[in-house]
């Protein structure tokens, strides 16, 4: 139900009415993450992955001749046909049919309506690129003999992606009342200005950034990088292939409940910025498939009882992952009439307010696994993550980097997702966190 109460200012983007200094500080990653992504280029692809290597080149030839003699390189065909699968995924986006899906309402009180063809696109594509590699039309190794200049391209168009979402957000916003303008103009190429830019009703820059070519991107490097494997050794190790399954399942469910992603973080509350843009372009396809480069190269032979413990925790990772986000959505889908773990659901009632003036509900659901941490969602992930860089085999630090960040990122946004809920619910979150004190695992964090 929504009540109409007065104009007023609203919850949305952290970081507003921050200093210019503090601003500029926090878009800092404008610069790192790319810097850190280069040096686990430079490691993984022309060091084999080890980093007393990398050091050695670092203090034999020094900084800048190993960073440029490196580096990711430009090559105009692999550019091409980076292109070429950029231009694919519109076409796909944009005219695939699919279900119609509803997103959450927006800070300034708009309900804005997505295509959901996610899945059919992600068959639709990967049919496509194996009816090409048997056709021979593809090489089916491409991805990893390709890989520098794919590398370069992918950062060129999430750099050009990025100076797009800032300069539409100043020239043509879709959507003005929800897009925030901090006051530095560093901190707002990197988080974003607009919530919610769109070309026409329908092509919805974020959606399509962070699906078609992040996590669509995901299975078709993995796949690459195992055919590569078949290619150069004549045989597929298990590691990869456990490692392929995971992300697979992992990705395909994304795109199965992409109705359901609508509704979480990243398109109902980050805005389109580099850490989207450049995030989902080159930032995903590039660390969350570290594992697969590496065994691409690399097959490891970790016995069949280790392999079986590391698969078998991913799996009860992705279990945990999926049962607390389905809780959540069931019991706001129910509006509260509904079991969970067996028992009427136990919830916070709730308002806010956007910025049309408008009071809404909401709940807060505080019993199952929303009763017994903030973000259980966060550990089935966590869980997932370290299980799929334990399959490597390995105890090379650059191929646990992935969980690492993983772990970083969520403890972080278990952070800033307090802040945005303080601010919108106001006491009721109080509440909430009164009765489920933990952020992430019950008696540690
Ligand atoms: P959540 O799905 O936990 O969504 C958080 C939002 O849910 C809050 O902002 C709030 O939004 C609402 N909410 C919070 N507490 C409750 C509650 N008790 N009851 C009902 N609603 C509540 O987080 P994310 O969107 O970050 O993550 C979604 C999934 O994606 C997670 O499983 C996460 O692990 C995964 N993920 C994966 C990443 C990857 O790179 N692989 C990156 C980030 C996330 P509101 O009230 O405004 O609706």
């Amino acid at each position: 139900m929504s009540v109409k109460i007065s104009k007023m200012k609203t919850w949305g983007r952290y970081g507003a009415g921050r200093s210019w200094l503090r601003s500029a500080l926090a878009a800092t990653p404008v610069v790192f993450a790319p810097m850190a992504l280069l040096i686990l280029f430079i490691t993984l692809f022309r060091f084999d992955g080890s980093l007393p290597d990398l050091y050695f080149a670092l203090r034999d030839q020094g900084v800048w001749h190993v960073l440029d003699a490196y580096r990711p390189r430009f090559d105009l065909q692999t550019t091409l046909a980076y292109s070429c699968w950029v231009a694919f995924q519109v076409v796909l986006f944009q005219w695939l049919p699919g279900p119609r899906s509803i997103g959450q309402r927006t800070p300034a009180g708009h309900v804005l309506e997505y295509r959901t063809n996610g899945l059919r696109a992600w068959v639709v594509t990967h049919l496509a690129l194996g009816a090409l590699c048997w056709k021979g039309g593809l090489d089916p190794g491409f991805v990893p003999r390709n890989w520098s200049g794919l590398v370069f391209a992918m950062n060129l168009f999430g750099f050009l992606a990025s100076a797009l979402a800032f300069a539409k957000a100043h020239l043509m916003p879709t959507h003005l009342e929800d897009a925030k303008f901090s006051g530095c103009w560093l901190y707002d190429f990197y988080m974003g200005i607009e919530l919610n830019p769109r070309f026409g009703d329908h092509f919805d820059l974020k959606l399509f950034t962070n699906g078609r070519i992040g996590m669509m991107a995901w299975t078709v490097i993995d796949l690459s990088n195992v055919a590569y494997q078949y290619q150069e050794f004549g045989s597929v190790s298990p590691s990869i292939l456990l490692v392929t399954i995971l992300h697979t399942i992992y990705v395909l469910d994304f795109f199965n409940n992409e109705e359901w992603y609508l509704r979480t973080i990243d398109i109902a509350h980050e805005h389109y910025g580099f850490y989207l843009a450049w995030g989902c372009f080159t930032f995903l396809p590039v660390m969350y498939t570290l594992q697969t480069q590496y065994l691409g190269r690399h097959p490891t032979s970790p016995s069949g009882a280790y392999l079986l413990v590391a698969f078998t925790t991913g799996l009860v990772g992705y279990a945990l992952f999926r049962s607390v986000n389905d809780q959540k959505a069931r019991v706001r889908r129910l509006n509260g009439d509904c079991l969970v773990w067996g028992r009427p659901a136990r919830y916070i009632r709730t308002t806010y307010m956007t910025s049309d003036g408008w009071q809404h509900e909401s709940i807060l659901l505080a019993s199952g696994w929303w009763g017994w941490s903030r973000h259980a969602n966060y550990l089935g992930d966590l869980l997932l993550s370290f299980s799929m860089c334990a399959l490597v085999g390995t105890t090379n630090v650059v191929m646990w980097a992935y969980a690492l960040f993983m772990t970083i990122l969520l403890m972080h946004r278990c952070i800033r997702d307090e802040v945005r809920g303080r601010s919108k619910y106001g006491t009721a979150w109080d509440d909430y966190c009164k009765r489920v004190p933990w952020r992430l695992v019950p008696g540690l964090w």
